[in-house]
């Protein structure tokens, strides 16, 4: 049943603002703005990042950050600082100074129009945006962005322009085994309409100190051996089965069905699970039984049929091998 090796990319991660419209029950990351701790990164810093990253031999820049953050209070000032009008124009001139440096940009902005798709899509080589679940879950009340069919239509946008995807779930949320399963079979039929989902994460909920769900039992490794079973039953073979190593010891996942380890990030930390360092690449080979592939943000089968635009392209031949993983770095 598992395939024979195990994938992982070499990211750095970029938390360009901890300011959200959001207020999932869950959140450790997100901060008011008025906070000591809320803040937008500004070009310098991010470059910074980049440039470490690509030191390092990375070749995703993972940007990953609240949604919305303009409709937040006093968060406008600050991108207008920057001679900005809003989030995403930021983020594209992001993502293009993250080319030119040298790393392939994946962008989880959050729920986003279909014309905003169309903007980013040209400067990233994939992106993404969890599902986390088709139930209703009070983790999610009063959260406008965690709508599941405003999730739902996010990622059949992005179907429609032939973004290679990232999607997933979250579990332990206070979602049903129902919910669940419904997730995975929307994200099913939405990957049967177009073509574009690459991975699908199944990502178990960690309870954060000071949070609303502090107390909240997080799923144990048999709930999760069931739900990575199911997905692997539910989901097509070539969508991959992503679970986060330093979340969870993924040997059994993979035994049942998982085939990816997300990014692994030499230089930066995963700042939304702070408390839960990423392993080492020969860490994390002792963690599964399959030898370990590195990819790029983009899956080898989109790199093939060359869902990449102009602007990524000269990228590829540098960054790529002959079957569409990670050139070997030295
Ligand atoms: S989990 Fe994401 S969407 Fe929810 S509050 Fe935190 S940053 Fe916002």
């Amino acid at each position: 049943m598992p395939q024979s090796f195990v994938t992982f990319s070499r990211n750095v991660f970029i938390p360009l603002t901890n300011v959200c419209r959001n207020k999932c029950g869950y959140c450790g990351f997100r901060r008011d703005m008025g906070h000591p701790e809320a803040k937008l990164l500004p070009p310098d810093e991010v470059a910074a990042i980049l440039s470490k990253g690509a030191r390092a031999g990375c070749s995703e820049a993972l940007f990953t950050f609240g949604e919305r953050p303009e409709e937040v209070d006093g968060f406008s000032t600050w991108l207008s600082e920057l001679g900005y009008g809003n989030i995403i124009d930021y983020l594209v001139d992001l993502c293009k100074l993250s080319l030119r440096i040298g790393l392939l940009p994946h962008s989880n902005p959050g729920i986003l129009e279909r014309r905003e798709l169309e903007k980013l899509k040209p400067f990233n080589a994939s992106m993404g945006l969890m599902l986390e679940t088709a139930g209703t879950v009070k983790a999610h009340e009063g959260c406008i962005g965690k709508i599941p069919l405003e999730r739902i239509k996010t990622i059949e946008y992005a179907g429609e322009l032939k973004i290679p995807f990232t999607t997933g779930i979250l579990v332990g949320i206070g979602e049903t085994w129902e919910d669940r399963l419904r997730s995975l079979k929307i994200i099913r039929d939405i990957h049967e309409r177009f073509g574009h989902i690459q991975e699908v994460i199944i990502q178990n909920f960690i309870p954060k100190p000071y949070t609303k769900m502090a107390s909240h039992p997080a799923p144990g490794i048999n709930e999760m051996i069931k739900t990575v079973s199911t997905a692997w039953e539910t989901l097509p073979d070539d969508v991959a089965i992503q679970v986060s190593p330093n979340l969870i010891p993924p040997g059994e996942l993979v035994e049942c069905g998982a085939s990816d380890l997300g990014g692994i990030s030499p230089g930066t930390i995963d700042y939304i699970n702070p408390e839960a360092p990423w392993p080492n690449i020969k860490e994390l080979q002792t963690m599964v039984s399959s030898p370990l592939r590195e990819r790029l943000p983009i899956y080898p089968q989109f790199v093939k049929k060359k869902w990449f635009s102009s602007e990524i392209a000269p990228l590829i031949p540098r960054l790529c091998d002959a079957e569409g993983f990670r050139k070997a770095y030295k």
